[in-house]
């Protein structure tokens, strides 16, 4: 029998415990990159929705949500935007601060980027508490982006990024989701 598609997402993805801090469960998705099935399936699915819509930029986080994003441009036939931490890109940069677990980062877009009423769907590997995601559309909508959707290939709903960024009228597409943190 052919695996369902979130066996053979989940199977592909290595947890790691206690990283980077005691009490992670690290989602490692380089095991999933590294499978031709699974990181072809990944891709396929997180764009299925949008098949044949006309959508301007795909918008990747640093940095697993480049490798994602570029394939994912890749398949949309979108351009793709880089969102960095801050002080790594060379132009001129927007920039916006955003909460990790703990305290505040800032990270930056070029800010020719994307332009005024442009189509961008936001890629990351995972969301958690969605602060990063959060920054993320605030720069695109700071540049007058529309933030069609978001896609992540792991969800862990317990601590409330989808909702997080829904209540921002963003649609979430995650493939796989894990309890905990
Ligand atoms: P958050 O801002 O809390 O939604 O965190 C999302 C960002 O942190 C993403 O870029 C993820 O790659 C990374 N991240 C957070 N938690 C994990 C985890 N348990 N395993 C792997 N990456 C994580």
């Amino acid at each position: 029998m052919t695996p369902s598609l979130e066996e053979t997402l989940r199977s592909a993805i290595r947890t790691i415990p206690d990283y980077p801090k005691p009490g992670i469960l690290f989602r490692d998705i380089t095991t999933l990159l590294g499978n031709a099935r699974a990181f072809r399936r990944a891709v396929d699915e997180l764009v299925h929705p949008w098949a044949g819509s006309k959508i301007d930029k795909i918008a990747g986080i640093e940095a697993r949500g480049f490798i994602l994003g570029g394939a994912v441009a890749h398949q949309l036939s979108a351009g793709f935007v880089p969102i960095r931490k801050k002080g790594k890109l060379p132009h001129e940069t927007v920039r916006v601060a955003y909460s990790l677990e703990y305290g505040l980062d800032e990270m930056e877009m070029h800010r020719d980027g994307v332009l005024p009423g442009e189509k961008v769907i936001l890629v990351d590997d995972l969301i958690a508490t969605g602060g990063t995601a959060e920054g993320a559309v605030r720069l695109i909508r700071q540049m007058g982006g529309e933030i069609v959707a978001a896609c992540f290939v792991i969800d862990l709903p317990d601590l409330g990024g989808r909702r997080k960024l829904e209540a921002l009228d963003v649609p979430v597409r995650t493939l796989v989701s894990f309890e905990g943190h």
